[in-house]
Order: structure tokens, then sequence, then C-alpha cells
């Protein structure tokens, strides 16, 4: 049997050969994913060789990934802000851009200490609402879904990530079951223009829900309804902070006024594309 240090060359090779370009990064999760070891593990006992069991599970698990499935999908779980998040099927990857929407929605915040109420729609893996609820030790928060699998994976993804304590989870479409106020409206809804999905990376068309993405025919139907419901929905001084398309700053600024709302702030991702807007 192969040891695991010649796995994960012989893994990063495969890989490479094949074209991915984060050829390293994928052998290591899937690596450590399919022995069930930590990377302390693999680090102190490099020379310990594979079970049978493990190294069929390895074998499945490469295959997935030659076929172009994400690596996050494959292990089950992906980072965001630092913490672990279990995903479904129903949830979509959590992405290091919508990290923007965290640390624009902190830095607008008046006081973390506050007893702030919270609510995230299209919560997915919960990890929009798990993260700000993590630095904000006093808020409460309620995370919305359509649909009821992404709701289960939120709701143990807050216990697992303590804070469970502090949130609460239900179905509905949009804010049709919720009533406010809340000083904090946060959303990465679905915005792919509809026509847009088929020409999107295969990693993402074929993995990721077409629920998070599909945002109509234009790609700001949920912003029209979340915007249409921030009069209803926000405490006074509240308020609304929303991931957006690299292209949608200016659309979503005309929906802001036509709702007589201000922008305060228009935050730009890692790339340097317009990301995410708070009003
Ligand atoms: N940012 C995602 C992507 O690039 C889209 C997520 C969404 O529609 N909210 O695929």
């Amino acid at each position: 049997m192969k040891t695991r240090a010649e796995a994960l060359r012989e893994l990063r090779r495969t890989l490479t050969e094949a074209g991915f370009e984060t050829a390293a990064l994928d052998a290591r999760l899937l690596l450590l994913e399919a022995l069930g070891i930590s990377a302390t593990d693999l680090i102190t006992s490099p020379d310990t060789p594979l079970t049978a069991e493990q190294s069929d599970t390895l074998a499945a698990f490469t295959n997935r990934r030659l076929a172009h499935e994400p690596v996050a999908r494959i292990v089950g779980e992906r980072e965001f802000w630092g913490l672990p998040f279990r995903l479904s099927p129903e949830t979509l990857v959590p992405r290091p851009d919508t990290e923007t929407l965290i640390e624009t929605a902190l830095a607008l915040l008046p006081d973390r200490q506050a007893p702030l109420r919270i609510v995230d729609f299209g919560t997915g893996s919960g990890c929009i609402l798990v993260a700000l609820l993590h630095e904000l030790p006093n808020a409460i928060g309620l995370g919305v879904d359509l649909s009821f699998g992404a709701v289960v994976t939120a709701r143990a993804n807050a216990v697992g990530n303590r804070v469970g304590n502090r949130c609460h989870f239900a179905l509905s479409r949009w804010a049709d079951a919720v009533s406010g106020p809340f000083d904090l409206i946060v959303s990465n809804p679905p915005y792919i223009a509809s026509g847009v999905i088929p020409t999107l990376d295969e990693e993402v068309r074929e993995h990721d829900p077409r629920l998070a993405l599909d945002g109509g025919p234009d790609g700001l139907e949920p912003y029209r309804i979340l915007l249409g419901e921030a009069e209803r929905l926000l405490a006074a001084g509240g308020l609304l902070v929303v991931e957006i398309g690299y292209d949608q700053a200016e659309a979503l600024s005309s929906l802001a006024a036509l709702h007589g709302l201000e922008i305060l702030k228009i935050a730009s991702d890692l790339s340097g594309n317009p990301r995410c807007i708070a009003m």
C-alpha cells in the first residue's frame, strides 16, 4: 500500500496533469477527508500506509474531482470567515467574495456589542448569518430560505459554530412569513440572469443549486422584492446589506432611489468588482 505522503504526491500530479489550477490545495483537502485524518496527522505520520478502505475512498474522490465536481461538494464542507460550514446539494458553496458583505456590515454598525436583530434572506448554508452572529456577541438572528434542505443545513451550521442559541430558521419565500423589525437585513440572493446560467463555469452550473443562482430574466427580481419589503421590515436607523453581481451596482442604485433608500456604501471584492451594497 502507498503511504500518505506518496498518495498525496500522486494525487497532486494527477490533478496537475488534468489541468486543475488548484491541484496542490485540492489534493490535500481530498486526501485529508478520504483518510479521515487531520493536517497534523499528515505532518506527523506521513509514512503510514493507507488502509484498503482509505485507498478506495480516495480513488472515488479522485474520479469525482476529475469529473469537475467542486472539492467543497466532495468533502461536504467549506470554510467561510474562518469557520467550517457543512454543505448540502441545496446550498450554494460559500464564496470568499461574500466575506465582503460581512466586512461591510460590521464596518457600518455603530456598536458591535449592541443587542441587534438580524435577518438573512436566502440563508443557504447559513454562512452569512452565522459569521455575523460570531462577530456580534449580543445579536440574535433569523435565517430564511425557500429550501427545506438549506434550512436544515443552516441550523446544523449555527449549532456547530456555537451560535445556535441565538438564531432561528424559517421556511419562507423571501419575507412572506416574516415580520420585523430588524436592525440589519442581509442577503446574498440569486442574482444571475436566467439566460446567463448556461454560460456559467461548469462547477457552478452543474453543482450549485439553480434556486440559489437564478435571479429571473434580468437577475434583479430578488432585489425588487427585498427592497420593496425594506420599509416594512427595517427598524429606524436599520441597515440593509446585499451582495450584488459585478455589473449590478448601477441597477441597484436606481432601485434604491425608487424605494427611497440611501446608498451608504458600495464595497468591492478582492478582484476589484463591486460586490456588495449597503443602504
Ligand atoms: N457569486 C455566485 C457566482 O459567481 C452567484 C451567487 C448568487 O447568485 N448569489 O456564481
